[in-house]
């Protein structure tokens, strides 16, 4: 009977994706003894993934805003290419606040360290498709958002190996695993400067950290002379003047907040 019952009760918890609940199952609150609980996380993010893609992109943003530094520490102390830290931060890999704290000191270090850890890991060839497709997408997009100089000869070589291999395996399934590792593949390859077509896609990610953040405005902070805005708040969205941040206030109010960082 109390089986039933506390069952049911972790059923209901389970189902009740939050950022705390997140947070909690990524091992980064509950004190010091607080593990990750990987097999929890990986049930959250599915449940979350039939959400609303506005709620989806709130709870990402806002999870991002709070926990990227705590997040980073625990990533910092886990091991393997895939962990639950890794999970979490590839999830959030698009949001303008991942793409701020990966610029700064604290997370600068990304590329080279996901690069050795998937380099060295011995498992690797036993890992399914969508491991594989989880490890080469977090890896390509560090790759493509750092580059590969912070990568040691050795990693590089190992990688480049490994990748080749899964390149060949994956052709033609339309997995994410083929994309990924064709990605990761032409970026460490590449001696200096990005592959063609792949400035493109760089672009298209860090858009949301340099482009004004109306829609329809493709001012972007290099090229538009003067400094774009910061929001106050978030520090993550631009906005070439304050009538396009009105103009996009009604949009970004849901993914603005104050970050930690
Ligand atoms: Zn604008
Ligand atoms: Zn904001």
């Amino acid at each position: 009977m109390s089986f039933s019952v506390s069952s049911h009760e972790e059923l209901q918890a389970i189902m009740n994706v939050t950022v705390e609940s997140l947070a909690g199952f990524c091992g980064l609150t509950g004190g010091e003894d607080q593990q990750a609980d990987y097999r929890s996380l990986m049930q959250q993010l599915g449940i979350l993934q039939t959400r609303p893609m506005a709620l989806q992109k709130k709870i990402h943003n806002e999870f991002a805003a709070k926990y990227l530094p705590a997040l980073m520490s625990v990533y910092r102390e886990s091991s393997g290419p895939l962990n639950a830290a890794m999970t979490m931060l590839n999830v959030i890999s698009y949001t303008a606040y991942f793409v701020r704290f990966q610029r700064s000191s604290a997370g600068s270090d990304l590329a080279a360290i996901q690069a050795h850890r998937t380099a060295i890991d011995p498992a690797s060839t036993l890992l399914d498709i969508d491991t594989i497709g989880e490890i080469t997408q977090f890896l390509g997009t560090l790759l493509l958002l750092q580059g590969t100089s912070g990568i040691t000869e050795d990693d590089k070589k190992a990688l480049l190996s490994k990748m080749n291999k899964w390149k060949n395996i994956y052709r033609g399934t339309g997995r994410v695993a083929e994309k990924a590792s064709e990605r990761c593949n032409a970026l460490l390859a590449r001696k200096s400067g990005l592959p063609a077509g792949y400035k493109d896609v760089k672009d298209h990610i860090e858009q949301v950290v340099e482009q004004c953040g109306a829609e329809g405005c493709s001012r972007r902070q290099q090229t538009s002379g003067s400094e774009l805005m910061q929001c106050a708040r978030c520090k993550s969205a631009l906005y070439c003047g304050t009538a396009h941040q009105k103009q996009a206030w009604p949009s970004h109010k849901s993914t603005c907040f104050a970050p930690t960082f």
